[in-house]
């Protein structure tokens, strides 16, 4: 491996910048006959003239005031000097002959635009066409991702990459930023992708679309469109998928709220002040979808399960007991974040019926042994205080959010407030959807049942009450062919059942 093994993905979040002071150094360009110093499209220079960036890493170097390449300082290389491969002189237009400008370049110079939502790539052999075998577009996509990520990318830009020891040319056509305070594309129209400036920082959550570069052509195969990620609530993205009826809006505003910060590499954060969101709570009537929010947000975030656990089962009359509880719940997050560091993945805690341990916080409640005062002293600590865990999510959640003690709700910790109401007529009749999916598929449900109408006649009904409905209506259907035939023939019947209008109707008015 050793220096060789340029951009392998091992480094860890964007290059930290550590400019050559601001100066701009005129640097030879040096050819290395087998490209092997700038594998990777990493480049080297001398570690004399660009100190490594403060933990040692690569840097960024914007050349002769418009192509922007990572570097890897070395000791050992050249001074004056900064290799450059084939794919690189074509890109900038550089001979050999030449002399380059080099500057430090900062990589969050666009702010919260700094980062790629997709982009356009032409991919062709590098050398002569080698092989008719296709390739594989998402295995493809995954190699150029773990190869070039943290590095930036511009339309026009030419890189190389050995793939399956097959030299490849990969041409930026388009690039596509992500705007991470709104988690929406920036607006702009084709000549704007197409703009040199436009540049961004690789991720994993960039979207890669290739096709075949005209030139010499290699075989496509695999899915030809990827859907672009640059909003992260993808564009043909369902809320229906998930399971959750009418709360669309509400959903993508956490997300935005919450966790625009989450889904991108460590560095961005800091560098244009977003703070990790540490707690949300999600508050309204019983049934309304709250815990289904909750499950859902992990899943995106590809978190593990979630531990979920409820106040009133948190709280023990034993003294220390509810603090133990607690404890566990932490547990895990702990151990991986001693193990591991940055690296740890997230965990989610849901903590379910809050309340219950908040109304007992100095109001002498709860025998008078402070029981919740502690507990909420403790979720405390380990969300801000002491103890303090990086990778945790807390959802809080209550049907009463003026029971929940203030010094929970403060910035840092459960900060992200959301409302969860009732259902609104098109909401309803999104869940009554979801709730008789099954029946549907399985042509269950009869022609003349009208969700529509359903939606209109169950106002004030909370999601769960309107999945209790269905299967109300399911045993309405039952008892009909129930009354109908003897045991016997009960079981072809059942079959044969349909849950019709009626049905539903009288679910209804039970
Ligand atoms: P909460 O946590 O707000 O009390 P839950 O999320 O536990 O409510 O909802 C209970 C059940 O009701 C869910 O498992 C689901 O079957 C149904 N339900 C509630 N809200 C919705 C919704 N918006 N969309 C689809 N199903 C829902």
């Amino acid at each position: 491996q050793g220096e060789k093994s340029y951009g392998n993905g091992s480094m860890r979040g964007p290059p930290q910048q550590q400019p050559p002071a601001g100066r701009s150094l005129q640097l030879r360009p040096a050819k290395s006959p087998d490209n092997s110093f700038t594998f990777g499209n990493v480049c080297a220079v001398s570690a004399q003239d660009i100190p490594p960036s403060r933990d040692g890493g690569d840097v960024h170097l914007l050349i002769n005031g418009a192509f922007v390449l990572s570097a890897r300082p070395l000791p050992s290389f050249p001074r004056g000097h900064i290799s450059l491969n084939d794919a690189q002189r074509t890109w900038m237009q550089v001979a050999l002959t030449d002399v380059v400008e080099a500057q430090a370049y900062d990589p969050f110079s666009h702010g919260p635009q700094s980062y790629l939502g997709s982009m356009d790539i032409e991919v062709g052999f590098a050398g002569k066409k080698s092989t008719e075998t296709p390739y594989d577009q998402d295995e493809l996509a995954q190699a150029f991702v773990n190869t070039y990520r943290n590095q930036i990318f511009a339309p026009g830009q030419q890189l190389l990459m050995d793939y399956r020891s097959v030299p490849l040319r990969f041409t930026i056509r388009t690039v596509e930023l992500v705007d991470i305070s709104s988690l929406k594309a920036p607006a702009g129209d084709a000549a704007q992708r197409r703009d040199p400036q436009a540049r961004g920082i690789l991720t994993p959550e960039s979207t890669t679309n290739f096709s075949k570069d005209a030139r010499s052509p290699i075989q496509l195969k695999g899915s030809t469109r990827r859907p672009a990620a640059n909003s992260v609530i993808r564009p043909d993205f369902k809320f229906e998928d998930l399971g959750i009826g009418g709360l669309d809006k509400e959903f993508s505003d956490i997300f935005r709220r919450a966790f625009a910060s989450r889904i991108f590499p460590p560095g961005l954060a800091e560098k244009i002040g977003i703070q990790h969101v540490r707690g949300i709570l999600l508050y309204g009537p019983p049934g309304t979808g709250k815990t289904l929010i909750a499950r859902q947000i992990g899943k995106m975030l590809n978190a593990r399960e979630p531990k979920v656990i409820n106040g009133p089962e948190v709280l023990n009359k034993y003294v220390g007991q509810s603090e133990e509880n607690i404890r566990k719940l932490f547990a895990d997050a702990e151990k991986e974040q001693k193990e591991k560091g940055d690296e740890s993945g997230l965990h989610i805690i849901i903590f379910d019926e809050l309340d219950a341990v908040c109304k007992q916080r100095g109001s002498g409640a709860g025998g008078g042994t402070g029981v919740g005062d502690s507990v909420v002293n403790q979720l405390l600590s380990k969300l801000d205080g002491v103890d303090q865990l990086n990778n945790i999510l807390l959802i809080g959640m209550t049907n009463r959010k003026d029971m929940i003690d203030e010094a929970l709700l403060r910035s840092g910790r459960l900060e992200v407030h959301m409302e969860i109401s009732l259902p609104d007529e098109a909401g309803r009749q999104q869940i009554l959807k979801i709730h008789t999916t099954k029946m549907r598929e399985n042509g269950k449900m009869a022609s003349d049942v009208d969700l529509a109408e359903l939606a209109r006649s169950t106002r004030n009904f909370s999601g769960a009450e309107i999945s209790g409905l269905v299967r109300s209506a399911t045993s309405f259907a039952l008892q009909r062919h129930i009354k109908g035939g003897t045991v016997a023939a009960l079981k072809d019947d059942v079959a044969e059942m349909q849950i019709h209008m009626e049905d539903f109707l009288g679910a209804l008015e039970e």
